[in-house]
């Protein structure tokens, strides 16, 4: 599929109509006086489309021919904007303006959390992240990278004379009235550089906890960590489990008027207003223990901790919680009770652990069955079947049974067994569930929840 749009002659395959080639499953490539060369795919039926000349055709899936021709009109443009802009004597800026407007629009349609644009030996490459996996989505040739990269740095108030440094800045494009931010981060690679635009008001941090897609029981238990007063809340999970997301949409359910919340965090990539939000700064020496060390006297209720890294960071979240504020923190364990284990090697005092821990969350993001198709792929779901995502995740509920046991320092196997005789719900069981009720399959809930980093 990559190489694609590297070898179409856009031309010629604008000569067709495209109703008709969606129909007979063809993408024509280019003509020559002898043959006709086109991708084509099992049904395809490249008689009802062309019949001048022998026919040489490349296979491709169903799938992917219906996801290069849906969008057909705007890889069309984007070629003629190349086209253009190698055509003029200087470097255009209002092709590469409307380039990159057609990328930014497309990103915002399709939920992409960022933008990669790559110059790799020959060809630059654009994929967009959904729903945490990358695709390919345009193949250009390379001679338009320097514009587009000296664009995006001056639209972003970088140097667009270093190309040797990593660089990182933003900006804001308006569409439909609304304001959207881009964070950008750009890095020196052999062969050029690599563009990384974040586009951050498509990332779910805005959602509620009732939109991230939990479970009836688990999204009871959420509603009860937002009654607490004080204690301790761990969230736990891989890189990119959708963490942050459920620790901000449990911050937005407090009462902001009356609760002073502060949030340590390295960086904030999320404003909330009325939210005392820390950005950590080592290099200022606002380094996290700065801030920790100082952060009971600026009076909080609510405490949100980006990550308990350390026995430093353990230690101030339990004397917080403690001495009566609720602290909210994530941190990197696979499940929930591997997330005690992680306390346990990080020193943590076994009182203060069974004292203060409430609930341990820990949470996976699973790929949801595109509902406008039912996995038939279509147009929506870029013809993968798949559409948006949804939290598979387990609440362990510390009551005086696993309190005593925590204090006891019991083993894993031993709360596993009493949890056996309770209602908490595995990770995976929350996926089985989930798979019956027709929302994902089981191979995507066995690749998630097998998903460990630790
Ligand atoms: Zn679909």
């Amino acid at each position: 599929m990559k190489i694609i749009n590297n070898v179409i002659d856009y031309s010629f395959l604008s000569s067709f109509d495209i109703k008709e080639l969606i129909e007979a499953l063809v993408i024509p490539i280019r003509t020559d006086s002898i043959y006709f060369v086109c991708f084509v795919c099992g049904e395809s039926n490249v008689s009802k489309v062309y019949t001048n000349s022998l026919i040489k055709s490349y296979e491709l899936s169903k799938e992917e021919i219906l996801f290069f021709l849906s969008d057909i009109k705007n890889r069309v443009k984007l070629f003629e904007l190349v086209l253009k802009s190698k055509e003029s004597e200087n470097i255009n800026h209002t092709f590469i303006e409307e380039f990159l407007d057609i990328l930014i629009k497309k990103s915002i349609d399709l939920r992409a959390s960022d933008i990669h644009i790559e110059s790799l030996e020959q060809s630059m490459v654009i994929r967009f992240r959904i729903d945490g996996t990358l695709k390919v989505f345009y193949v250009f040739g390379k001679e338009f990278f320097s514009g587009l990269s000296s664009f995006i740095k001056l639209l972003s108030k970088l140097d667009i004379t270093q190309i040797r440094l990593p660089q990182d800045g933003r900006f804001t494009k308006k569409k439909e009235k609304k304001n959207y931010e881009f964070r950008v981060s750009i890095m020196p690679t052999i062969n050029g550089e690599s563009i990384v635009i974040r586009v951050l008001d498509n990332v779910n941090i805005k959602k509620n906890i009732e939109d991230l897609g939990f479970s009836n029981h688990i999204y009871k238990n959420l509603k009860n960590i937002t009654t607490l007063k004080d204690g301790l809340v761990l969230v736990s999970g891989p890189t990119g489990s959708g963490k942050s997301t459920t620790l901000y949409s449990l911050i937005k359910e407090f009462d902001f008027e009356t609760k002073k919340i502060i949030t340590i965090e390295d960086p904030v990539e999320y404003k909330i207003s009325q939210v005392q939000q820390i950005h950590v700064n080592d290099n200022i020496g606002l380094g996290f223990k700065t801030v920790l060390k100082n952060i009971l006297r600026q009076d909080p209720d609510i405490i949100l901790i980006g990550e308990i890294r350390d026995k430093y960071s353990l230690d101030i979240a339990l004397e917080a919680s403690l001495t009566g504020h609720l602290v909210l923190a994530s941190i990197h364990a696979n499940n929930s009770i591997e997330t005690l284990s992680r306390l346990i090697d990080l020193k943590a005092d076994s009182y203060l652990l069974s004292t203060t821990l409430k609930y341990i969350i820990s949470q996976r993001l699973v790929l949801s069955i595109c509902k406008y198709c039912n996995k038939n792929a279509c147009e929506k779901c870029n013809f993968t079947g798949f559409f948006g995502r949804s939290s598979l995740c387990e609440i362990l509920e510390i009551d005086n049974i696993v309190s005593s046991m925590i204090f006891e320092k019991k083993q894993k196997y031993e709360i596993n067994k009493y949890l056996e005789n309770t209602n908490f719900m595995s990770m995976l069981a929350d996926g089985k569930d989930k798979v019956k009720r027709g929302f994902t399959t089981i191979d995507e809930v066995y690749k998630v929840v097998s998903r460990n980093e630790i």
